[in-house]
């Protein structure tokens, strides 16, 4: 096993990631004035590529997806590390959720880990274990996570980590179960002043189901969420609008809650269809309904106290970031999904976050996140018997405290 001190290999971490610093402040700065959405992120596929082989990766492009990918370098038969990349944006909004800058500390950290196992192969060539780097798109959108599990991303990973840019530093931010769904109603389209009476408004009943959802509100378990907009409600006021939609979203912390809400919701849309004597169709997305993260036990501790080491004051109240494709990862193998600040005290998915995302503060604190993500890999890489405490957390914690949405994927 390992000759070289931790110590020494958390320092050549941290000196890899001052190295590069240029060089990952331009790879962040380039995703993020160009914003693309999920499964068209075809520029950060190429930047991110580009530089994990040019730092000695083992390059596979669009892996699984069109705008995923692995890299990977390290020798099989030890643990496996992976790295985890987001770089999707949102529309009109851009990098509102600084994916920029998780792409930019994956990379970072990844390279930082790499420098540690070549290290140590110059003076142990028989050790073993890998650092693998998966690009993941769509986050936002469509759980590209979600496409990669079932492709088999994850085969032989023994633990998944990553960092998320928010409003605070926070190890185990509530990152919890969502989906999605939708109701599409149908009616009778006509002229809104000659013949109102032949019409039937299909965004009144879209409206009706959306006041239905909204009383549904106030008796929701605590932890739930639910937020609808209506996507289509018509094209030219003089025509009575023949079809609209509602989009819909539920989030709680339980995730077998997700089912009763689903079937609630259902009730409602139907009920505003017969009301307005309209026609509805309702899909949820069952297929890529997020999970509830759970947090590794022990890949949180040493994520803590390295992130101490590296000067970072952590928030110590419960806040909840929302959802994320994460959370199936976490269900399959040991994972975290802490939160870093960016200097900003604005949410999300806003204007602010965006401009924050592109900041130099931004920058600084990514580097710092990206060490100590990097030092967390190389404890569990680099740790004899570190990764069997983690697997006993992990029984312990999918057993006891969680359940998935429909099962395994
Ligand atoms: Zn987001
Ligand atoms: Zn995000």
């Amino acid at each position: 096993m390992s000759c070289t001190d931790i110590n020494v290999l958390k320092a050549v971490v941290s000196y890899s990631i001052q190295q590069n610093e240029q060089e990952l402040g331009e790879l962040s700065q380039k995703i993020w004035k160009n914003p693309e959405l999920g499964f068209n992120e075809f520029e950060a596929h190429r930047i991110l590529t580009e530089f994990l082989r040019r730092h000695g990766f083992e390059v596979e492009q669009h892996y699984i997806l069109e705008t995923g990918f692995r890299c990977s370098y390290g020798v099989d038969g030890g643990v496996v590390v992976c790295l985890i990349c987001e770089y999707d944006a949102l529309p009109e909004i851009g990098h509102a959720c600084g994916h920029n800058l998780i792409a930019e500390c994956g990379a970072g950290a990844a390279v930082a880990v790499k420098t540690c196992i070549e290290k140590e192969l110059k003076n142990d060539p028989d050790f073993k274990g890998k650092v693998i780097v998966l690009g993941t798109p769509a986050e936002e959108s469509y759980g590209g996570k979600i496409h990669m599990i079932r492709g088999g991303a994850l085969d032989g990973v023994d633990i998944a980590i990553m960092a998320h840019p928010f409003a605070h530093e926070t190890v185990t931010p509530g990152v919890i179960s969502r989906i999605v769904g939708k109701a599409i109603f149908r009616g009778k389209s006509s002229h809104a002043a000659g013949a109102p009476w032949d019409g039937q408004n299909a965004l009144d009943a879209a409206v009706t189901a959306y006041q239905s959802l909204a009383c549904l509100r106030q008796h929701m378990k605590p932890g739930s969420f639910a937020h609808a907009i209506i996507s289509k409600g018509g094209s030219r006021v003089n025509v009575i609008p023949d079809e609209a939609i509602l989009e819909v979203a539920y989030r709680t912390t339980d995730t077998s809650y997700l089912r009763e809400l689903i079937d609630k919701a259902k009730l409602r849309m139907t009920g505003a269809a017969l009301a307005t004597e309209c026609q509805v169709e309702i899909s949820f997305e069952h297929d890529s309904a997020y999970d509830a993260m759970i947090h590794n036990h022990t890949l949180c501790k040493l994520y803590e106290e390295n992130g101490r080491q590296n000067g970072v004051e952590f928030y110590d109240k419960d806040v909840t970031l929302g959802s994320s494709d994460m959370g199936n990862i976490s269900q399959l193998v040991p994972s975290i999904h802490p939160c870093f600040s960016i200097g900003t005290d604005a949410p999300n998915h806003s204007y602010e976050f965006t401009t924050a995302s592109g900041s130099a503060e931004a920058q600084k604190r990514t580097l710092q996140t990206a060490k100590s993500l990097a030092m967390t890999a190389v404890d569990v890489l680099f740790t004899p018997g570190l990764l069997l405490q983690i697997q006993t957390d992990f029984r312990n914690q999918t057993t006891t405290v969680y359940q998935t949405f429909e099962g395994k994927v």
